[in-house]
């Protein structure tokens, strides 16, 4: 049974902010595919909810040339899967939206939520990381913009501080010629978190980025490996080499969906993988 709460659903962003302020330890409802397992777990006592999905300034996903991409917090994952936008300039990003849990499902969860509840596997956190993207929070004293790669602090924690709520996420405009994919191994196809994720994306002029998801306590970015491959050239015998290599950069543990063991062997057949698919794209 759910405990009783506060439950508010205000129709703009000031409604929103005026509610946090005055009830600070309020938790922020989006999509609630996370939120309601802790709620009716009763894994946490909550006694004001924010549903924010009523705000349609929230609700966007905007692009402009040149500036970029912008992504707002009651944006749900399906409107991310059926972007033209994001297909064309950010396909692993709208790749790793397909594969979140089920159509269902996907109505409902939000972009920001995936990245809020901050799962080690959550799948929306690598492809936002190669594409340096940034995260709006707005609080009590006004708006921060933090990178990606900085809001993650722990499994299930972000820089997020009570009364702070996000409002959608930046991801800097690509050029033509920019080409990524995501890639996941899961336990089922659908309705479930990934074994491992792994996004690759390879610029205009050829620098490589990647990032993992499920592979550490933080979704995060290989920057070791990145260097490492900034020193090669793009064939499919680097692609091999990834493969191997991406092993010595991660610390997998074993939970109940992988042992560490197969999650390292995995991650290194996505990264060849991805690398393999990215470099046939720049052939084609
Ligand atoms: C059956 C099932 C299958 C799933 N499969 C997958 C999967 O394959 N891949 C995957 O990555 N995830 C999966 N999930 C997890 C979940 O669906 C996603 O993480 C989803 O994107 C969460 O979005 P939401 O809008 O529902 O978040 P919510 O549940 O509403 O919120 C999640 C957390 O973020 C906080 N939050 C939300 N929005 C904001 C905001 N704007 N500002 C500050 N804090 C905020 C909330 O307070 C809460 O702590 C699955 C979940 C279920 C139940």
């Amino acid at each position: 049974m759910l405990s009783k709460f506060d439950y508010f659903k205000p129709q703009t962003l000031d409604e929103a902010l005026a509610y946090l302020e005055s009830n600070p330890s309020t938790r922020i409802f989006a999509g609630g595919t996370d939120l309601m397992i802790v709620l009716r777990r009763n894994m946490e006592m909550v006694d004001h909810i924010l549903d924010i999905k009523g705000i349609s300034e929230l609700r966007r996903i905007d692009y402009k040339a040149g500036e970029g991409l912008f992504i707002g917090a009651a944006t749900t994952v399906n409107e991310v899967c059926f972007s033209d936008i994001i297909r064309e300039k950010y396909p692993a990003l709208g790749q790793a939206a397909d594969t979140v849990a089920s159509y269902q499902l996907r109505n409902r969860a939000t972009l920001v939520g995936n990245i809020c509840n901050a799962s080690p596997g959550a799948d929306l956190s690598s492809p936002l990381l190669v594409y340096n993207a940034k995260v709006h929070i707005t609080g009590p004293d006004g708006e921060r913009i933090v990178d990606i790669d900085k809001f993650f602090t722990g499994v299930k924690r972000t820089v997020l501080q009570k009364s702070e709520i996000v409002t959608g996420v930046s991801l800097p405009d690509v050029e033509p010629g920019d080409v990524s994919v995501y890639n996941k191994q899961a336990r089922i196809k659908g309705h479930d978190l990934g074994i491992a994720g792994v996004s690759i994306r390879i610029t205009s002029n050829k620098e490589v980025f990647i990032a993992m998801s499920a592979v550490a306590p933080t979704p995060i970015r290989l920057t070791k490996l990145e260097e490492a491959l900034a020193t090669k050239d793009l064939t499919p015998e680097t692609a091999s080499w990834l493969g191997k290599e991406v092993r010595n950069h991660i610390r997998p543990i074993s939970d109940v969906r992988s042992s560490a063991e197969y999650r390292l062997h995995i991650s290194g057949i996505l990264a060849k993988k991805g690398l393999l698919q990215l470099i046939e794209k720049e052939v084609n």
